[in-house]
């Protein structure tokens, strides 16, 4: 596997960031990861948009125009011959001798990496997949995709200690922020889709603003507002979504099945609509 690593193509173990790197020792950057299928960018602008936006929360500038990152993260791809990849791209605020105050006169770094995409196998579209629910112990910018991200790593290892494929992390008032890595929704008893806000408790997904625009087009009724862990037991449906996972139904929310404990039709065919806006076969 090749990388990208400021400005050189190399292996992709080769030693190549500075150890004094701020993302290596403050998680002083941002990141973004963008699906590519049969050798198309899925929704590349939406991403860029908000690789943008996340910069510009921490004060790091773009270390090249958006035009020539779209290149730099096209040629990466390249020459890692794969068609159906997934696209991550770091951003740091740069090389300086430790100190906590932003360094002066420092370029941002810059690391792009390619690896082929497990996306969800049929058996988990098919029969959904387990969560669980735990207390979100993440800092309060969860919007910004920051690479800070060891609340969502100890989170998502508990889970899968579990037996879970992800976990709903919930505020001081029991409402589900998010997943460790996607957003959370849930359909109510009246057939209404519903999810949190935007808001610095959770990351705006790419796949989140897609859905709730198939959503509206499917002429659902969507109600973007938060749901408690009780009111989500309680769901006819529920599902996650995210980059890698597409719309995964979610079956089980802490030991308790969701409904009948089989994915709803209306994540069905979300997902389905889902696939169709990325010309993505059945
Ligand atoms: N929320 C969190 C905390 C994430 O890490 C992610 C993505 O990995 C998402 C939501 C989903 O975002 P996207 O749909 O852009 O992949």
């Amino acid at each position: 596997r090749i990388a990208y690593v400021n400005g050189r193509y190399l292996p992709i173990g080769a030693p190549a960031v500075p150890v004094e790197d701020r993302g290596l020792q403050f998680a002083d950057g941002i990141y973004e990861v963008v699906k590519v299928l049969n050798g198309r960018f899925c929704d590349l602008d939406r991403h860029l948009a908000r690789l943008e936006r996340s910069l510009a929360a921490l004060s790091i500038p773009m270390p090249m125009s958006r035009a020539a990152l779209a290149a730099v993260m096209r040629e990466t791809l390249r020459r890692n011959a794969l068609s159906t990849a997934i696209v991550y791209v770091q951003i740091n605020r740069g090389v300086a001798p430790r100190n906590h105050l932003f360094p002066e006169d420092v370029e941002p770094s810059l690391v792009v990496t390619v690896r082929r995409a497990s996306l969800p196998k049929p058996r988990e579209l098919a029969e959904g997949v387990r969560v669980i629910t735990l207390p979100d112990q993440r800092w309060k910018r969860c919007d910004v995709k920051s690479v800070s991200l060891l609340a969502n790593v100890l989170a998502k290892q508990k889970g899968a200690e579990a037996g879970c494929r992800e976990v709903w992390l919930y505020d001081a008032d029991g409402l589900v922020t998010e997943g460790s890595s996607s957003n959370a929704w849930i359909v109510d008893r009246d057939g209404r889709l519903i999810t949190r806000p935007l808001g610095p408790e959770i990351l705006g997904g790419i796949t989140r603003s897609v859905i709730l625009e198939l959503a509206q087009t499917a002429g659902l009724e969507v109600v973007e507002r938060p749901f408690s862990v009780e009111e989500a037991k309680a769901a006819r449906e529920a599902f996650l979504t995210s980059t890698s996972s597409l719309v995964l139904p979610v079956t089980s929310i802490d030991g308790q099945p969701v409904a009948n404990g089989v994915p709803g039709s209306i994540t069905l065919e979300l997902l389905a609509r889902y696939r169709n806006h990325l010309q993505m076969p059945e």
